[in-house]
């Protein structure tokens, strides 16, 4: 206890302490600001965010994950928001703006709660057990889908790119999306899709419809000698790490030459070296060479000369993905090549795409590699695409690996408000309250689905409920048409998954921010001249924090 009268500060000079109430208040204000930010943006409806970075670089963007991590925020509480849509987007690629509205809105209604004296202990374990409910209910309404139905899934992929910059070729899109996606699913008893094997090669030029889903990989290069064939059939690769080009010498050499014949045979020397290094590659059977450092010209000449299709200077990740892709080795040194080190793909052909000769190694030996190739007008066309592109593919792979769908548009969390209703009914005591909060909360999605929209919120909310009461579980919002139909029908389907991570995302961060009474923020580290005078921590009285109890 502090002594008698006399305060005992334990923080130093500066730090700003906020405790009890008003650092709930405080905390569920900042994270409130921050769902209210994305909110707009819910939905096919949903508005675009232009942001401007520093540099003056303008993203347009309605993606919730994009706009947080672009918005620089620096509130404790706003930040553990932000990181519920950096969660969600990571774990599904999808719903990230529904799980900051979700955690913004658990805590305004917390903040209720609160007011009506309900410890923030209570509220937090009662949204526990709601979201327990909750995911036991999203499950109970999961149906199946088969990797094999196509259709079902490029409606699960036009789903989540609903009201991204793809609107207009999200058919084409999706359908690109699937085919990559089962194509490089592993059945191994589950199915698991390695994102990694789909790569996408972005090109300004032509229109997104000319976009394709080409089996091998791209390279952004051409290659090196127009000597050299434009295409190679049955290519066996040599994926090679070191230059094919004169070593330096390592010392510090002095060549004194004194006749012109000496500059001969010096040459001839040099000359002799690169061929040499080009016969290694000659006689190792391959006909392809992909470098990722640079070849001499001579040494182009020469393998122009043999008939070899070589390109240089490629990217180290692209060498990777061609080591997988063509089952081939990165070699370093050229003494050690054998023929089993080569790669081999069906074709490797240079063709022209947007003004740019690329390299396609198709045909590869593990045809699990593929690479979407996608087009637009402009940067920002294809960037915005490429990210709406990103979202399908991850959601199509989540679809696949769970097989396990809900219907959108709202009627999932209707119909989990609807349950959890229910089952605040038997519970006791004040948590009874707490998860009737949590079911009403759930009901923001809806509810913004329909304000975004411009429609009557309450009464779509109600006819909703009264829909969903009559057993159509299914039953959600065409926001085009500002009806109540089921979203099953509409081809309107999202992952289970991507809900499933909603509720657990949200409310873990709700929790969390209201199991905090106390906010302690210390001023930057003060420099070793400061810290000198003073015993760190004996500070006095904080500014600005006037007549405050002793701290203990
Ligand atoms: P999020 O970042 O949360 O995915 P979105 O802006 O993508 O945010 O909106 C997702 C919400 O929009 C989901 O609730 C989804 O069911 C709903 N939705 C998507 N497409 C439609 C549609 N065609 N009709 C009605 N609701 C839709
Ligand atoms: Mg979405």
């Amino acid at each position: 206890m502090a002594g008698q009268g006399q305060p005992i500060f334990i923080l130093r000079e500066g730090s700003q302490r906020t405790r009890g109430r008003d650092a709930q208040n405080n905390n569920i204000m900042a994270a409130k600001a921050v769902a209210e930010a994305v909110r707009t943006t819910l939905g096919p409806k949903g508005m675009d965010k232009m942001l401007v970075d520093g540099m003056g670089d303008v993203v347009i963007t309605n993606d919730g994950a994009t706009i947080l991590k672009e918005m620089d925020i620096e509130h404790p509480a706003a930040k553990m928001v932000v990181e519920v849509a950096k969660t969600q987007d990571e774990e599904v690629g999808d719903g990230t703006t529904s799980a900051a509205v979700v955690a913004g809105e658990l805590l305004k209604k917390a903040e209720d709660l609160i007011e009506q004296e309900i410890h923030p202990t209570i509220i937090a374990s009662g949204y526990r057990l709601a979201a327990e409910k909750a995911i036991e209910v999203l499950n109970s309404l999961a149906m199946t889908v088969e990797m094999s139905d196509r259709e079902l899934l490029i409606s699960i992929s036009e789903t989540a790119m609903t009201g991204k910059g793809a609107e207009s070729s999200k058919r084409i899109l999706s359908e690109i999306a699937v085919d990559a996606v089962t194509s490089v699913v592993d059945k191994n008893g589950k199915n698991i899709v390695d994102r990694e094997n789909i790569n996408v090669i972005k090109k300004v030029g032509g229109r997104v419809d000319d976009s394709e889903l080409i089996p091998g990989m791209i390279l952004d290069k051409e290659r090196i000698h127009s000597n050299m064939p434009e295409k190679v059939n049955d290519a066996k690769i040599v994926l090679l790490n070191a230059a094919i080009e004169l070593k330096d010498t390592e010392v510090d050499a002095e060549i004194s030459i004194t006749s012109p014949d000496q500059l001969q045979s010096f040459l001839d020397q040099e000359e002799k070296m690169l061929k040499d290094i080009v016969n290694k590659v000659i006689n190792s059977g391959a006909n392809v060479v992909f470098c990722q450092k640079g070849i001499e010209d001579l040494a182009q000449h020469y393998l122009a000369k043999a008939g070899i299709f070589a390109v240089r200077r490629v990217k180290k990740s692209d060498m990777e993905k061609l080591a997988r892709a063509t089952g081939g080795k990165l070699i370093t040194n050229m003494d050690e090549i054998t023929p089993e080190d080569l790669g081999y793909a069906q074709s490797v052909e240079e063709k022209r795409v947007g003004g740019d000769n690329m390299t396609f190694v198709t045909g590869c030996n593990n045809p699990k590699a593929v690479t979407i190739l996608l087009r637009g007008g402009t940067e920002h066309v294809v960037e915005s695409i490429g990210s709406a592109l990103e979202d399908a593919i991850r959601v199509v792979g989540v679809a696949i690996e769970d097989e396990k769908l809900v219907a959108g548009g709202g009627s999932p969390e209707v119909e989990v408000a609807l349950r959890l209703q229910e089952y605040a009914a038997t519970l006791e005591g004040r948590e009874q309250l707490a998860v009737k909060a949590y079911a009403e909360a759930l009901e923001v999605i809806p509810r913004t689905l329909a304000e975004n929209a411009g429609l009557d919120p309450i009464d779509m909310l109600m006819e909703l409920r009264s829909q969903h009461e009559k057993g159509m579980k299914t039953a959600g919002l065409n926001v085009y048409e500002g009806k109540v139909v089921d979203m099953w029908q509409a081809f309107v389907v999202e992952p289970l998954r991507v809900k499933t991570q909603v509720v657990n995302a949200a409310t873990e961060s709700a929790v969390m921010i209201l199991r905090i009474d106390d906010i302690i923020a210390s001023t930057r580290t003060a420099s070793p001249e400061e810290m000198g005078g003073m015993p760190p921590g004996m500070g006095g009285m904080p500014p600005g924090m006037g007549g405050m109890p002793p701290m203990m």
